[in-house]
């Protein structure tokens, strides 16, 4: 059985016989209470079961992608990178194998904040906190660093001894084996993390040999610290203290979301029971504290849900292996609904959870529209862009002949992995005609044919366009007009609308 938990909930305060006592602590009592409680070392106990089998599923998952996926090739051409997922700082580019995202279309990770949102609320709504218990990062790490842990310092009762024992040569053998390996691990996390921001294999390659940019050892150095903190000292704290997704995810959750629920109503009245005695006016508790004892947080799952409650489940497998070892049914902690847990303590039947309620088929219906809207920008996303910025000063220029000339600044955004050659020319502009600094020889002003402006492959091309219009052509003071680029070899075209401006 397990051993006695040494996390201490806080004593229960004594109450005078008074009603306004019972609710209300005496000033002695308000004295004694600490304004803030010091933390108190939380020793988890490993356990085995269903939910500790899905844990380590999804750690090994998570973990998989996370150190591997920098190292996915992707095949983009020459000149261009070839990892599947990078985010290029200094060419301003995101990859995501056969997507790349320009700065101008940052809407899309916008789209994909929103959607990780969403996909949240839904699964908070269904399940609860499942995001905290099984795929939040800080979760995995800790885990991934309490099984180290375990590995090289036992379990709950050597290292709570561990801890207590005085100094000697095994006890700093076995804790610095134990930093070593946490501080490699969050080594190497924070190398993957700037994986993502760099040639994988180049990092690597120039990491060791002192090549690497200072920025580069800046960063590695700062994950390595914060994953080393986070997932090896405040572990708990910061679900607790420093994540803000425990306060407002009350919110998500109605009498129907499954949440991590202890059945009091079958549980108590709880007590120690020997082997044979009877099950008759007790609960099936046996008092036994191992659900307390693998908890990763220190609670109490008995006394409700609590903020802390991080919704792993391991006491849902700890309290099945009691279940099975006294011979009562399983289930005594489950994922269970509030709405069961009232009808239950009130003497009814559970009911199936319902999945489709308002809020669920809302965050649906939501998904699913964003989905099929981003979907369809990324599939009718074109090649080919083009900006222009109205000069604004001057204005306009008066030539000495009269006419007015208004000049802009083109840019040319061509998404091809090939360079390309465009024509520049006005629409709704009536004896408009347009010069290009920089525009191909034998095009352009006095040639007749309209400027021809070539582009390099994955780049912007800048120019600068003079629009002439002859004296008395503009009635008022300004027209709207639209440059129309088009690319010879494709005959594909972009428009961007403007104004000429006059007197
Ligand atoms: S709920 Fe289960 S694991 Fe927890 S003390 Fe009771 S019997 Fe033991
Ligand atoms: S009470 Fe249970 S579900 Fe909640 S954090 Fe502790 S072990 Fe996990």
């Amino acid at each position: 059985m397990a051993e006695a938990a040494t996390q201490q909930q806080p004593a229960a305060p004594s109450h005078s016989s008074s009603p306004e006592a019972e609710t209300v602590l005496s000033r002695e009592e308000q004295k004694q209470q600490p304004l803030y409680t010091g933390r108190v070392q939380v020793y988890p106990k490993s356990i085995s079961g269903r939910v500790r089998r899905v844990k380590w599923l999804l750690l090994g998952l998570c973990l998989g992608v996370y150190y591997l996926a920098p190292w996915i090739r992707w095949d983009r051409g020459p000149g261009a990178p070839d990892q599947a997922i990078l985010i290029d700082m200094p060419d301003r580019r995101a990859y995501f194998f056969w997507i790349e995202i320009w700065p101008q279309e940052v809407y899309y990770l916008t789209g994909i904040l929103i959607l990780g949102a969403l996909a949240l609320f839904l699964a908070t709504s269904i399940g609860g906190r499942v995001w905290c218990g099984f795929t939040c990062p800080q979760t995995v790490w800790t885990d991934l660093y309490m099984w180290v842990e375990r590995l090289i310092e036992g379990d709950r009762g050597a290292r709570i001894r561990l801890d207590k024992a005085p100094p000697s040569g095994g006890k700093v053998a076995k804790k610095s084996l134990k930093h070593l390996a946490w501080l490699l691990i969050a080594f190497v996390t924070g190398g993957a993390w700037i994986m993502y921001y760099k040639d994988a294999p180049t990092l690597v390659s120039e990491f060791f040999v002192g090549e690497s940019s200072l920025t580069v050892y800046f960063f590695t150095g700062l994950f390595t610290l914060t994953t080393y903190l986070l997932a090896g000292f405040a572990r708990e704290q910061v679900c607790t203290y420093m994540c803000p997704w425990p306060r407002f995810q009350a919110a998500l959750l109605d009498e129907d979301s499954l949440v991590v629920t202890y059945r009091g109503w079958r549980g108590e009245p709880r007590g120690p029971h020997r082997k044979g005695q009877t099950w008759e006016g007790r609960g099936d508790c046996i008092d036994c504290k191992l659900c307390v004892a693998v908890c990763p947080t220190g609670i109490d799952i008995r006394d409700g849900l609590q903020l802390e409650c991080i919704g792993c489940g391991l006491c849902v497998d700890a309290c099945d292996t009691v279940m099975d070892r006294v011979g009562r049914p399983r289930g005594l902690i489950a994922f269970d609904t509030d709405r069961n847990r009232i009808a239950c303590s009130a003497g009814g039947e559970p009911q199936q959870p319902k999945l489709f309620r308002l809020r669920t088929i809302l965050y649906l219906v939501l998904i699913g529209a964003i989905g099929l809207f981003m979907l369809g920008l990324l599939t009718f996303r074109s090649d080919l862009e083009v900006n222009v910025l109205h000069d604004r000063n001057p204005l306009f220029v008066t030539l000495s002949d009269g006419s007015i000339r208004n000049g802009y600044t083109i840019k040319i955004l061509n998404k091809d992995r090939a360079e390309r050659l465009f024509t520049l020319g006005v629409e709704g502009l009536e004896g408009a005609s347009v010069a290009v600094i920089g525009a191909e020889e034998g095009s352009g002003e006095g040639t007749g044919e309209a400027p021809r402006l070539g582009a390099k492959p994955d780049t912007v091309a800048s120019y600068r366009a003079f629009v002439l219009l002859p004296s008395g052509t503009l009635s008022g003071k300004l027209k709207a007009f639209s440059f129309v680029l088009t690319d010879e070899a494709s005959g594909a075209t972009a428009r961007h609308d403007s104004v000429f401006r006059g007197p």
